[in-house]
């Protein structure tokens, strides 16, 4: 009888996993051996959020049992590397073959499809990653984009393949394909945000979080970690999404608030990153609530539109873009990451917030991700990778496929312009328009120089200045055009004081 043995990194937890059909066609369920690895290597890659690597841990040894319960050989394994711990099973168990489905990681997919095989001595067969809907759309999937491809048609060719928010084939429901303009208000003051489901940790997570705990490195602690670990928590936290905060989405999708991160926001990036949950159920659990008149059109094509359009646009262009996306630096930044983001010691209130939050839970929303630290990081010239760093080390759903094209692509516009095609760079007037932070701040987003001038409105016409002739030339001419009402004493006073705070407040 064949033994096949299929090996499922740990950001792969599918409940229909693809590899394990294809074992099941090849062999009994009793010959199939089942390869979930910690690798020791992998968990060190980065000083990591500490929930983070309970998150997966605990994900992992959840689902081996729930393997196990199914009938399959599960061989848990603690290894130095992933090769060391494929290479231990092979010699231990001798299967005739290694199934393995594609990550969604580039260096991970460069081991399983080039130097597995060599490496481990048996045949490996990589099969195609289903994890994400636009590997399965052939148009998308296997032609080598090098034009330039715009998010907007990339998401609306997604929703008319896949039929979701659509009314026939041509036409989509609502009569629009994008309600974007209704999906920018800030929160107001009286509105308070319902709380997220959370969950207790129960013994197999208990026993993580200790083994977490003697890690000498690492972002944040373990204490009160309420996240999901099963398949079925996940979808709790869905279903609590969808029936309490989906209808109120659409509009405060961009605010941000000192109340918390959260919001009205879903909170699901961490499950759907490591197969809790799947896009497809996510897609049409909305779709029917919206038919069931439950949450209106601008919420429910606002949160369809984040996962179809922009998480899947995405994962698209870091497949478009790599290796070359890890290394490009089209703006030539040379700074380091401000330690501020480390530690969230500083007078910026809005940062204060978001770093200490990101720091102790994993979590910012997406407008905090954008137009707080990446516009700060852009502004003040701060390396794209080390931001991709500080975002890789820090935040629990933050995975190489998704920080890439998010931080040095969207965020940084490091990449040429080939994720989005010009930089989102705003002054402090856009915080203080979508937030309560500036309230509590010290620092005054309605000055553009003197000493408590907010530092995003210097170093924002700062930008500008430097970056005149280019700007011009790209989508930016609209903010340039503000230019025109500085004087030559005013610019001289911006770049000073630009100079002075990258000097003395950051220590570049
Ligand atoms: C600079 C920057 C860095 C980011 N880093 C990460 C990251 O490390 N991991 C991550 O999963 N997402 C990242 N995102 C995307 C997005 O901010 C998060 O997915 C979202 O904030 C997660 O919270 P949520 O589940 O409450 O999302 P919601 O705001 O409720 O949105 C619903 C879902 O849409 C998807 N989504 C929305 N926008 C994006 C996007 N641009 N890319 C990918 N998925 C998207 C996510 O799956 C998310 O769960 C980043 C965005 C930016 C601008
Ligand atoms: S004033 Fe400036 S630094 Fe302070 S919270 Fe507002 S935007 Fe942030």
């Amino acid at each position: 009888m064949t033994t096949v043995s299929v090996w499922i990194p740990g950001d792969q937890l599918l409940l229909q996993h693809p590899a394990i059909q294809i074992a099941e066609e090849q062999t009994t369920r009793e010959q199939i051996h089942i390869i979930l690895i910690e690798s020791l290597e992998r968990l060190r890659l980065f000083p990591y959020q500490r929930k983070k690597i309970v998150l997966l841990l605990s994900a992992m040894r959840h689902y081996a049992d729930r393997l196990r319960t199914e009938g399959y050989q599960v061989d848990y394994i603690q290894a130095k590397s992933f090769v060391e711990g494929l290479q231990e099973h092979a010699r231990r168990i001798q299967p005739q073959q290694l199934i393995t489905m594609a990550a969604s990681e580039y260096d991970t997919r460069y081991l399983q499809q080039k130097e597995l095989e060599k490496l481990i001595g048996i045949p490996v067969t990589v099969v195609a990653n289903t994890q994400f809907l636009v590997e399965l759309y052939s148009p998308f999937a296997n032609r080598k984009e090098t034009r330039h491809a715009v998010m907007e048609p990339f998401y609306r060719a997604m929703r008319q393949h896949y039929g979701i928010l659509m009314d026939g084939k041509e036409s989509p429901s609502g009569g629009r394909w994008n309600y974007d303009e209704l999906n920018r208000e800030p929160l107001p003051r009286q509105l308070s945000v319902p709380p997220i489901v959370t969950f207790a940790p129960d013994s197999i997570t208990q026993e993580v979080i200790e083994l977490v705990n003697t890690f000498e490195n690492g972002v944040g602690t373990t204490t009160h970690f309420e996240y999901a670990v099963t398949h079925e928590q996940a979808q709790q936290a869905l279903n609590d999404f969808i029936e309490c905060r989906l209808s109120r989405f659409g509009p405060y999708e961009d605010a941000m608030s000192t109340q918390g991160s959260v919001l009205y926001h879903a909170q699901i990036s961490l499950y759907m990153n490591i197969g809790l949950l799947d896009t497809m159920e996510i897609l049409q659990a909305a779709e029917a609530a919206y038919r069931q008149e439950q949450v209106p059109i601008q919420s429910v094509e606002g949160f369809i539109r984040q996962i179809l359009g922009w998480r899947e646009y995405m994962y698209w262009q870091y497949w478009q873009q790599m290796p070359d996306l890890r290394t490009a630096n089209s703006w030539n930044a040379q700074r380091p990451m401000p330690q501020m983001f480390w530690d969230g010691q500083t007078r910026m209130n809005c940062i204060k917030h978001v770093a200490t939050r990101v720091l102790d839970s994993g979590y910012s929303n997406h407008i905090e991700r954008l137009m707080v630290v990446c516009n700060f990081c852009q502004l003040a010239g701060v390396k794209p990778y080390d931001v991709a760093a500080w975002f890789l080390s820090c935040y629990f759903d933050a995975y190489d496929w998704v920080v890439l094209p998010n931080v040095i692509g969207m965020g940084l516009n490091a990449d040429n312009g080939r994720t989005t095609s010009k930089p989102y760079i705003a002054s402090g007037k856009y915080i203080d328009r979508m937030s309560n932070y500036c309230k509590g701040c010290t620092y005054s987003p309605n000055k553009r120089t003197g000493p408590d001038a907010c530092p995003f409105n210097f170093l924002y016409w700062n930008f500008l200045i430097e970056n005149e002739t280019r700007l011009r030339a790209g989508r930016s001419n609209q903010n340039v055009l503000g230019l025109r009402h500085i004087n030559d004493q005013e610019r001289l006073e911006i770049i000073q004081e630009a100079r002075q705070f990258l000097q003395d407040t950051l220590q570049f």
